[in-house]
């Protein structure tokens, strides 16, 4: 309690000596419709369920637009479509064509970054410098690398023959929705694959724009068909059975059910789930730069991230100075106004994740874990939470073995290489890690024994487009990004 006491007098002197005058983006670049139909065959037509649902802005709870509810009929006149581009053209036109339409959609997409940026930030509730700086720029540059890839794939697999799979059907989260849909997207038309993404319901607008984008870049009719709707849309994408291949980025759960779907087909799948990463801090890392790693691992995208580093094992000689520092440092995180330029920390994305975040702030109550969370006010409507640590963890707790996707950080103690390795590799989930450490040996020492996808070592969060990205164990499998990213759309034959 003294703590808190001392770094809420912090966060008032804050406030009152060095308070940053609000930067809002404007709005008026976005245009956003006030209905959206589903794109299929290089249109928008009305869906067949005649159906709508509302997406709102998480931060205001203010409806933005609503888009159309795909259902299993409509799912199928998509998958025809884009069986149909398949055949007549995207297969048949050379790769260095294809490629160019690729380029065309990333230039497009930096064309249009300011607006993509904004209906990022309005639909999702993740600050706007995020979404500028990071969101849309990677997706971007997802698209220039693959179509980098698309007229060389015979040196991406030497003495092999790629040859596309065919229809891929793709469903992705609401975390990154527009960087989601290009990791996605990018590398399947690099290999001659045809599309029907859906993305979630909660962040639909992004994906729309994206498709407006592909329209504008003049892609044959049917090469992507973006689908508007929810879980049922959905498993009827998954259940389809001219579908080849299933990509899928989302919860466990789900991955579990779309792996059981699959079973017996032969359709192709790759998934990519949840995480609980651990973030490791050792006595001889940069304690300052480690903390800033952290808070970053950890608050970055209100947590709303798989590979989030919410499981954090510091060693013990210096976990006193490493809470403390943590704890000053959340207090100068600025939560609110996700348009706002200064905002560190914006809206949780719906009322339903912040439901599921309260749940785990009770469960570690009452885990016997110590509570800690920033002193920050939170703006009256939309959805919200404080950054939040939670010290005196236990490995057994819930809050150190299950998934939270929110701001919140379970901190453990270790004292030994092996105590903290097993610690680390003790839970269902390795999709990434992280190491702070002064010495290069430990950091191969721990890469080499640790179970995850991706390790960083001294940084963390850090993506690129090179680089592959996926897990072990109940994170799922197959990779996205770099060359291992093309593998899971091409059939290789021996020439
Ligand atoms: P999250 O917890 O990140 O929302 P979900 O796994 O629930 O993750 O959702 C990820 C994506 O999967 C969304 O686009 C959602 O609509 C879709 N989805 C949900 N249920 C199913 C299902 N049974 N089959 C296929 N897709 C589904």
């Amino acid at each position: 309690m003294a703590t808190k006491k001392k770094s809420n007098t912090l966060k008032l002197k804050f406030d009152t000596a060095w308070p940053y005058a609000p930067a809002p983006e404007s709005r008026s670049a976005a245009q956003i419709k006030d209905r959206y139909e589903l794109f299929i065959n290089g249109e928008w037509q009305a869906p067949l369920s005649k159906k709508y649902f509302g997406t709102i802005n998480p931060a205001t709870e203010e409806k933005l637009s609503e888009v159309a509810m795909a259902n299993a009929a409509d799912v199928d006149k998509a998958v025809k479509a884009a069986r149909n581009a398949y055949e007549k053209t995207w297969r048949k036109i050379s790769a260095k064509e294809r490629a160019k339409y690729i380029f065309r959609i990333a230039r497009i997409i930096q064309e249009k970054a300011r607006e993509l940026a904004i209906i990022e930030t309005l639909d999702g509730g993740k600050p706007i410098r995020e979404s500028r700086d990071f969101d849309v720029p990677t997706a971007a540059n997802h698209f220039f690398y693959y179509a980098g890839w698309a007229d060389k794939l015979e040196y991406a697999f030497l003495n092999k023959k790629a040859e596309p799979l065919g229809v891929a059907g793709q469903i992705i989260p609401w975390n990154f929705p527009l960087l989601m849909a290009a990791w996605k997207i990018a590398p399947a038309l690099a290999t001659g694959n045809t599309v029907v993404l859906k993305p979630a319901e909660t962040t639909p607008l992004t994906a729309l724009k994206l498709a407006e984008i592909i329209q504008e870049a003049d892609l044959p009719p049917g090469v992507v068909n973006i689908l508007t709707g929810a879980g049922e849309t959905g498993a009827a994408i998954v259940n389809h059975p001219d579908i080849n291949k299933i990509a899928f980025t989302g919860s466990t759960d789900v991955g579990k059910i779309i792996q059981r779907a699959v079973a017996g087909t032969n359709k192709r799948v790759t998934l990519e789930l949840g995480g609980k990463a651990a973030n490791i801090i050792f006595e001889d890392a940069p304690l300052d730069q480690a903390v800033e790693g952290v808070i970053n691992g950890i608050f970055f995208n209100q947590g709303h991230v798989c590979c989030a580093g919410s499981r954090l094992y510091v060693q013990e000689s210096v976990a006193k100075q490493v809470i403390r520092k943590l704890k000053d440092r959340m207090e100068s995180l600025i939560v609110g106004d996700p348009l706002d330029k200064n905002t560190d920390i914006g809206a949780i994305n719906s009322k339903q994740q912040l439901a599921t975040i309260n749940k785990y702030l009770q469960i570690g109550r009452s885990e016997g874990a110590e509570m800690y969370e920033s002193a920050c006010k939170l703006p009256n409507k939309g959805f919200w939470c404080r950054p939040t640590i939670f010290t005196n963890v236990a490995q057994s707790n819930r809050i150190a073995q299950e998934e939270i996707f929110g701001p919140v950080l379970s901190i453990l103690t270790f004292r030994t290489d092996d105590e903290v390795i097993e610690k680390a590799n003790n839970s269902p989930y390795g999709l990434s890690a992280g190491v702070w450490t002064d010495k290069g040996s430990k950091i191969f020492n721990m890469t080499k024994r640790m179970r995850a996808g991706v390790i960083w070592a001294n940084t963390f969060n850090k993506f690129d487009p090179t680089s592959p990205f996926g897990g072990y164990k109940e994170s799922g499998f197959g990779r996205e990004g770099g060359l291992h990213g093309l593998l899971p759309y091409v059939e290789l034959k021996n020439i």
